[in-house]
């Protein structure tokens, strides 16, 4: 009998940081990361992968903000924005990864596809946005800008000027779940919730419709791990282990720990939010509601014995 598994990729795996976003080094970031999924499948595991995507939409709204001042091109709402992006990641990482497969004398088809997250329209969230998207502006220009388009600036904390805020609601519905879960059993692998999703919520009953908001990544992947039936539920990251009073002499990485104490843990503040805090949460979701083990550690270390840390039910 085969497993499935939901394989979480951070930013970071696809794109870091340093890097400039050239699709030379997003094509080697995907081939890299995709390698470490081999071990997975020697495993015996059906797969779904999602992935993060704020490196690359924030790319794409700055091209979208130039092409409307060079051009006057009408700009693209955040929920068009991260369709591109779910489309266009998920190339690479299909392209890649096939590239990969081959190489290994594997033969599985990999579908992309393009998923919409329901989010409740009355979600506390939409009341106090707070997810930073965009570019960077001066108070006067972010004053301006919030004006015209009925948005909401937030001073960046690091002091790098004002930027557009978005609301982060919960996810509801993984929209084309059944698909998803159908095509992973069936032996394809699916890539899926992108960016955590394009944000969709009901307007009106029978009229669906998307919205500037983003959802977190690691929850949206949780909830279509737990909605798809998972057997496992792998969160990928740039650490190998979840590190108590991480950052600091005291410092201890977790091999193994309980939903129980990941709550105390997660209350004692040793998550940052934002970073770990959300994964945390993420895995405990996903082990309270299907009773099986989430797994947060590096790609590297994907599918390796006492690889990670593992979050359990008792
Ligand atoms: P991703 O792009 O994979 O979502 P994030 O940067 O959002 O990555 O989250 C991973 C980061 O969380 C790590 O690089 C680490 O700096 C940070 N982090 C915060 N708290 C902890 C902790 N307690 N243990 C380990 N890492 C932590
Ligand atoms: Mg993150």
């Amino acid at each position: 009998m085969k497993k499935l598994g939901v394989v979480a990729f951070g930013g970071n795996a696809l794109l870091r940081s340093d890097q400039k976003g050239t699709i030379g080094e997003q094509e080697k970031n995907a081939y890299d990361a995709s390698k470490n999924l081999l071990i997975l499948l020697k495993k015996n595991y059906n797969l779904v992968i999602t992935h993060g995507n704020g490196p690359q939409v924030g790319n794409i709204l700055l091209a979208n903000i130039a092409g409307n001042k060079l051009y006057n091109l009408p700009e693209m709402p955040l929920d068009i924005n991260v369709a591109y992006s779910q489309g266009f990641i998920g190339y690479i990482l299909e392209q890649q990864l096939r590239n990969v497969l081959e190489a290994n004398d594997m033969d599985r088809d990999i579908i992309t596809i393009i998923t919409q997250v329901l989010v409740n329209k009355d979600d506390p969230a939409f009341q106090n946005p707070t997810k930073p998207i965009g570019p960077f502006y001066t108070k006067d220009e972010a004053d301006r800008i919030a004006k015209e388009t009925k948005s909401i600036f937030a001073k960046d904390p690091r002091g790098r000027g004002w930027r557009k805020v978005v609301a982060s609601p919960r996810p509801l519905v993984i929209g084309n779940k059944k698909s998803i879960a159908q095509l992973a059993r069936d032996g394809q692998i699916v890539i899926a919730v992108g960016g955590g999703g394009i944000p969709a919520f009901y307007v009106e009953p029978n009229k669906l419709q998307g919205i500037d908001a983003v959802i977190d990544k690691d929850l949206a992947s949780s909830l279509l791990a737990v909605q798809i039936n998972a057997d496992k539920f792998f969160i990928l990251t740039d650490v190998p282990k979840v590190c108590l009073n991480y950052n600091t002499p005291q410092e201890k990485s977790l091999d193994r720990i309980t939903v129980t104490e990941a709550k105390r843990y997660l209350e004692e503040g040793h998550f940052a939010e934002g970073s770990m805090a959300p994964k945390i949460t993420a895995a405990i979701n996903f082990v309270e509601n299907s009773g099986k083990d989430a797994i947060i550690t590096k790609t590297t270390l994907l599918g390796v014995d006492d690889g990670g840390t593992r979050i359990v039910i008792v």
